[in-house]
């Protein structure tokens, strides 16, 4: 049995003083910016309530139970109370949560939709346990070469690869990047699971399988610049490839698409009178600081109308889909799921559009204004998509 000795935050932890903060949004006006208390409104499910549960667990005060493996893997280490707690440690809050959920993994003892989730990864590179010779099957039609020293190597992540709706924002961004000359391939059934999310689900041995074999695949060919379609991918491939001597210059498909604007490679289309909002993914925002980019290209849409969401850049609501829940959907089956409130949101700002720029997030809201019946009203769309209409 691991205990607090074993944790790697163990002279921290103790610390947090359940001040609440860390749940609220930026104008303090409400207690829902966390998606897990969000949708579960207990203490438990808010950082705070988290920080002391696994600090009862790991001093052997309260025994492992699934509700409270239940509990830690419903962060979706959006790191929302990252930019609250207002305490030096702040930083580390998330990382505490996953050390504890790495703690877990090495007990056996993770919720079975969890397991799940990390054997597919294991077995078949991909979460979903789909055969990975069907990994390329996403550029069907599409003319993309294999890459072979081209300028960049665009990288699509299992979503882009395998999710059918997702699809569409890893061939929208394809053809963006082709009909505005840029030199890419990719790597098609060679392309293997990045493994960000396998690193927030606590697996730090499948996270160093992963990084090893990708940074291997990538050096043996030369890459030098990475697109990627997923904030996820791109997170992961930035912050953590480098401590296993991975070191990429790495970009997110957005500030590609913003760069090629502002040289005049690429134009936006004509959409009148249309209103957009956008949803922030958590990935590119909180995690990485980028504000800018994706607004820029919405900004390129000729005639179209942008409209903020009330909560938006550090402080827009998670769409619930990080740290795996895309897949296992802790936070899920009430009109209390963070996806369903953001798709309310969008709603509320009369948005025609929601645009994303992540193919969880493009997932997980596309269902949720299905659920809300507000698909009539609201289209939601990838930034790729936005520009280059099917
Ligand atoms: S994590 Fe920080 S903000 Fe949250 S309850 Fe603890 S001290 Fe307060
Ligand atoms: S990372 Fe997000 S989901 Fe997890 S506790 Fe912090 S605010 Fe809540």
């Amino acid at each position: 049995m691991m205990g607090l000795e074993e944790y790697k935050y163990k002279d921290l932890i103790h610390r947090c003083f359940r001040c609440g903060y860390c749940k609220f949004p930026t104008d303090w006006s409400d207690v829902t910016n966390c998606p897990a208390y969000a949708r579960f409104r207990m203490e438990s499910y808010s950082n705070g309530g988290r920080l002391w549960l696994i600090y009862a667990w790991l001093t052997g005060e309260i025994q492992w139970s699934e509700n409270l493996s239940k509990i830690l893997y419903s962060c979706t280490s959006c790191k929302n109370c990252v930019e609250k707690c207002p305490l030096s440690f702040n930083d580390d809050i998330v990382n505490m949560v996953v050390a504890a959920k790495s703690q877990m993994v090495e007990t056996g003892k993770v919720p079975p939709l969890v397991r799940k989730f990390l054997q597919n990864v294991q077995v078949q590179g991909n979460p979903y346990g789909i055969d990975a010779n069907k990994r390329a099957d996403w550029m069907n039609g599409l003319e993309l070469q294999p890459y072979q020293g081209q300028d960049y190597l665009y990288y699509v992540g299992c979503e882009g690869a395998y999710d059918t709706r997702a699809q569409g924002a890893a061939r929208a961004t394809a053809r963006v990047l082709q009909d505005a000359g840029v030199s890419f391939g990719v790597l098609g059934v060679d392309e293997c699971c990045d493994g960000n999310e396998v690193d927030m689900l606590g697996e730090e041995a499948l996270l160093e399988d992963l990084a090893t074999k990708n940074i291997d695949q990538f050096s043996k060919r030369g890459v030098k610049n990475i697109v990627t379609l997923s904030p996820h991918a791109y997170n992961v491939f930035k912050n953590k490839y480098p401590a296993f001597g991975g070191h990429f210059n790495v970009l997110h498909y957005t500030q590609v698409f913003a760069d090629l604007i502002k040289t005049g490679k690429l134009k936006g289309p004509e959409q009148q009178g249309v209103r957009i909002t956008f949803h922030d993914p958590c990935f590119l925002g909180r995690w990485n600081g980028e504000y800018n980019a994706p607004r820029k290209v919405i900004g390129a849409v000729k005639g179209a109308n942008f409209t903020e969401m009330e909560r938006n850049k550090k402080g827009a609501l998670c769409c619930g889909g990080g740290a795996g829940n895309f897949f296992t959907d802790f936070l899920g089956g009430s009109g209390e799921s963070p996806a369903r409130i953001r798709a309310r949101e969008a709603g509320d700002v009369k948005a025609d559009i929601l645009a994303v720029a992540c193919p969880n997030c493009l997932t997980m809201l596309d269902d949720a204004v299905k659920a809300e019946g507000l698909d009539n009203r609201i289209k939601v769309m990838d930034i790729s998509e936005l520009l280059c209409p099917a």
